[in-house]
């Protein structure tokens, strides 16, 4: 998939769209989900232009890979769930219900997340 320089995170990367930002760095950027799923939801997305962790994996050069993933273990420092623990998940595709073709981590914490996966 190509990717939509339109996309909601992008605008958001350009300032077009307000986000309550918690983290910032080179090589990313940290905000509160909008319909958080979890007492504490926090996204970290990549500042490239990446569709998901497919692409990133495939074409990020290693500062950005290196930037990125340090991130997310900064963000969730940051925002106190590494003491009592937290899940990481990025949607890749359909089958997954990827809603927002520009990479991005979830982090969620702050309750007993219970099964990783809903039981269909
Ligand atoms: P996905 O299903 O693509 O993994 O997750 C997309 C996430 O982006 C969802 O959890 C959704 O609530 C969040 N989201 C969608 N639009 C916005 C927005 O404009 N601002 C913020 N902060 N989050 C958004």
């Amino acid at each position: 998939m190509a990717y939509d320089p339109n996309n909601i995170f992008a605008r958001i990367l350009r300032g077009e769209i307000p986000c309550k930002k918690v983290f910032e760095s080179e090589h990313a950027l940290a905000f509160h989900d909008i319909n958080p799923q979890a007492p504490v939801h926090v996204l970290v997305i990549p500042k490239g232009a990446y569709v998901s962790m497919d692409d990133f994996s495939a074409k990020a050069d290693p500062a950005e890979i290196v930037g990125f993933v340090r991130a997310v273990g900064d963000v969730a420092r940051l925002i106190g769930v590494d003491a009592n623990g937290y899940r990481i998940l990025a949607n890749h595709g359909s089958d997954a219900h990827q809603e927002v073709p520009h990479l991005h981590i979830h982090i969620f914490g702050g309750r007993h997340l219970g099964p990783m996966l809903a039981a269909h």
